[in-house]
């Protein structure tokens, strides 16, 4: 029994069965027994390791294309460097660090993060001190300047609704109690939402569609300060363009668990719906990429070549393990997708096509 299973099935006693994204942003995000705010989540010792804590070589990369895409744009003297949910702080070290010698880049740059749990703040505090980082509330009350934002694995994490498609309509599916255990039930009165109205002719009785109103709300608010100010965003996650069904997902101790089993100590995700996150923006979207094809076109094997020749034994072992891992189409390449928002003036960052 978690400390959080009998605060829910309080709350749903209470006032009646939760949305998803309630237990969801409960269970994540809670200030005392919350995953985010509670676990040692990240690393080897965590429930999941995430690209930046792979390889040193996926934040140098990402870097160097934020990094050029600020020269294209003709190397603004002032701008924002903006992470969202940066966990450890590992990338924004590894951006920080490849860029080190690039004339006026760290001169120019504010470092904003954009984080919600208080111990990770300390985290990345701590790591990224020297550069003195600012910790925004939302995207919409960052300065009026360019901005060069990156997000790994942060729209995953973010709370969902999960509606099911029946001949009524559509359906919220609701976390409710039967015999004093968590149970998934459906709104009797359908829901009539405009943001589903474009899976209609798609869907077919029975089907969910997942809905993450929080993620649309900040890549609008990042689409329209990229379009009047400049600058892109580089959004790198688990998930496909459209995606059908229930991904939920938790996962404790580096195995998949049953989603509403252990409340606050499973990391709890969901995958990603590029199509609607990018949909109606005021900015441009490239293509959707896959992780693999993205750090290959950005010059992952001749960097992992470089840093071979310095690694001998059970470190090189690792490194060209770490390669694969981030880039093979069976491990992370194909799962994780990445997308570029840039202003409609000009042209996508490297390694992402229009
Ligand atoms: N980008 C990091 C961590 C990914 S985990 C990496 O690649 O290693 C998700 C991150 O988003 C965590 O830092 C988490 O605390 C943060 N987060 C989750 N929900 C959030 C929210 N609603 N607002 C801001 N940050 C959030």
């Amino acid at each position: 029994m978690t400390a959080l299973a009998p605060l829910l099935k309080q709350r749903i006693a209470q006032t009646g069965p939760i949305a998803i994204s309630e237990y969801m942003q409960t269970c994540l995000l809670h200030p005392k027994h919350g995953y985010y705010t509670t676990q040692a989540v990240f690393g080897q010792q965590g429930d999941f390791v995430t690209a930046p804590e792979i390889s040193q070589m996926f934040g140098e990369l990402l870097g160097l294309c934020l990094a050029q895409t600020w020269q294209d744009q003709g190397r603004p003297d002032r701008f924002i460097l903006l992470e969202l949910g940066p966990g450890r702080g590992t990338l924004m070290a590894d951006i920080l660090h490849a860029t080190r010698t690039l004339d006026g880049f760290h001169a120019g740059a504010q470092i904003h993060l954009l984080e919600a749990s208080p111990q990770l703040r300390a985290l990345q505090k701590e790591k990224l001190q020297p550069f003195q980082p600012v910790w925004a509330e939302q995207v919409a009350d960052l300065p009026n300047l360019p901005i060069f934002c990156i997000a790994n694995e942060f729209f995953d994490a973010l709370p969902i609704r999960q509606f099911q498609f029946e001949a009524t309509g559509w359906h919220e599916r609701l976390i409710g109690l039967k015999d004093g255990a968590f149970h998934i039930g459906l709104t009797s009165a359908p829901t009539h939402l405009p943001a589903l109205d474009h899976r209609v002719g798609e869907v077919q009785i029975g089907d969910i569609v997942e809905l993450n109103t929080g993620g649309q709300a900040i890549a609008k608010q990042l689409g329209h300060h990229i379009e009047a100010q400049g600058g892109a965003a580089l959004l790198i996650d688990y998930g496909d363009w459209e995606t059908l069904g229930d991904t939920l997902q938790a996962v404790y101790q580096h195995d998949i668990t049953e989603f509403l089993s252990a409340p606050g100590l499973a990391d709890l995700s969901a995958h990603v719906d590029f199509a609607a996150l990018v949909s109606n923006l005021a900015c441009k979207h490239s293509r959707l990429t896959p992780q693999g094809v993205l750090l290959e076109r950005l010059g992952i094997t001749a960097r992992a070549q470089a840093l071979a020749k310095r690694l001998s034994g059970m470190a090189l072992d690792q490194h060209i393990a770490a390669h694969k891992r981030l880039t093979h189409p069976a491990e992370m390449g194909n799962l994780f997708k990445a997308i570029a928002l840039y202003p409609s003036t000009t042209h996508a960052p490297a390694g992402f096509t229009e």
